[in-house]
């Protein structure tokens, strides 16, 4: 089903290009028409044979490209520049409400056509809205419909009520797993689509970070999508984790103190780790709900991670290795599983990162990953800046020796809003398509 949208999506680019190119050449064919009469009447010689004008080879048009126009919404208005950089040139405001064409994302930036003045230039590309409905989801409840900027919570409950809505609909092929329990004994649920025993399997993991939980969401809706599609790559069975830390999602959603996340927050306000009041600093969460960053919690040179002393709401390791039962489920799920790649979701940057700088034996084919999935996300491959360790992808990598990237989809700070979400959806909608692709040409 995916196989042929997609034949008849290049079938219809090839066509669009061709049809140009026949105008092209009726119009040329015209004028030596004309040219030719005009010599006959002049000087009765033959009209020279013209070689036909080479038809170019279509570009693929690259897949978040969707027929509609977006819509920008935000406070008041956006700068457009000349180029996708915050330094460059600015070309005007576009204010909330009016009409673009998108003509292609490159990291953070949309580049768009305004429909009034034909002006091209660059925003950012979370302000973007397409025109019509393009999120194609019926179970997982995505937010089409907003005019505003506004925060958007997809709750763990809402998680769960749309997995069950899942399995009504796709009863054969969605089998629901629990990795484990979080802290307060919140179920790390599994989507497994497709085969159990399939040739190839990948884990992909959301909202490991509490505020970067438009990564539950993305990946629902991606498992949603895969399912619509009726599992287009069969020998491929994915396993979606979309919340790995419901705990820290939770607390970051309902800005609700308890006392033990009372005591770190005072703890950060008087070592000056934080000036923030109470409901901004839990809208900063990014732990779990004990204060530890699962993402700097695993086995992946942890000597090293930078850690702060005391939990907090971003950036403490935890006491030991594995200290956290999420991060305990993470290892245990994926040493049960021969996954021929991973892919963590994050929510800051627009990016991917591929590396683990101290030699993780896969980073070669980790950067292979990295490029099929930017190609179709245009977000930026980054480099190990050797800062960083302690991660899910790095343990995946450099211990496990599994392929695995981080990928990176705000264009803004987390929490995103939820006017974020078209571009997200638009850039990752294919994300299990070229990581499936990608598997079944590289795995060993
Ligand atoms: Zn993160």
């Amino acid at each position: 089903m995916k196989k042929d949208i997609l034949s008849v999506v290049l079938v219809a680019v090839m066509l669009l290009s061709c049809g140009c190119g026949a105008e092209q050449n009726a119009a040329e064919a015209e004028q030596t028409s004309q040219g030719a009469q005009n010599a006959a009447v002049i000087t009765a010689t033959p009209a020279p044979t013209i070689a036909p004008t080479p038809v170019p080879t279509p570009t693929p048009k690259p897949n978040y490209l969707i027929d509609s126009t977006f819509s920008v919404v935000c406070d008041d208005y956006v700068n457009m520049r000349a180029d996708a950089s915050s330094q460059s040139t600015l070309v005007r405001e576009v204010t909330n409400g009016e009409q673009v064409e998108l003509l292609s994302f490159v990291e953070r930036y949309a580049q768009v056509k305004v429909l009034s003045t034909g002006e091209t230039g660059y925003i950012i590309g979370g302000f973007l809205k397409p025109d019509t409905d393009v999120l194609g989801l019926s179970a997982v409840s995505a937010p089409f419909g907003v005019t505003e900027a506004v925060p958007f919570n997809y709750t763990y409950d809402q998680m769960l009520m749309d997995i069950d809505e899942l399995l009504v609909a796709y009863p054969d092929k969605l089998t629901v797993e629990s990795a484990g329990q979080s802290v307060e004994g919140r179920e790390l649920k599994v989507l497994v689509l497709g085969d159990m025993n399939a040739k190839h399997h990948v884990f992909v993991q959301g909202a490991i970070h509490a505020r970067e939980h438009m990564t539950a969401l993305l990946c629902m809706a991606l498992a949603e999508h895969w399912l619509a599609d009726g599992i287009p790559n069969p020998s491929v069975c994915f396993h979606i984790l979309p919340m790995a830390n419901p705990d820290g999602v939770t607390l970051n959603q309902t800005l609700q103190f308890n006392k033990a996340i009372q005591e770190i927050y005072l703890n950060d306000g008087s070592t000056g780790r934080s000036v923030l009041t109470g409901a901004e600093y839990l809208s900063e969460w990014k732990a779990n709900i004990r204060g530890v960053d699962l993402n700097r919690n695993f086995d992946a040179i942890w000597d090293r991670v930078k850690t702060c002393p005391a939990p907090s709401f971003s950036d403490y390791r935890g006491e030991s290795i594995e200290s956290e039962p999420e991060t305990k489920a993470l290892v245990e799920y994926t040493k049960k599983y021969d996954f021929d790649a991973t892919v963590s979701y994050h929510a800051t940057g627009s990016m991917i990162y591929w590396e683990f700088g101290p030699n993780s034996p896969v980073n070669e084919a980790s950067y292979s990953l990295a490029e099929a999935v930017a190609a179709i996300s245009a977000y930026k491959l980054e480099d190990d800046d050797g800062s960083s360790f302690g991660g899910y992808k790095d343990w995946a990598s450099y211990k496990m020796n599994i392929p695995s990237i981080t990928i990176e989809i705000g264009t803004r700070a987390a929490p995103l809003l939820e006017n974020e979400f078209y571009n997200v959806w638009l850039r990752n909608r294919e994300l299990l398509t070229t990581v499936a692709h990608w598997v079944e040409a590289n795995a060993v």
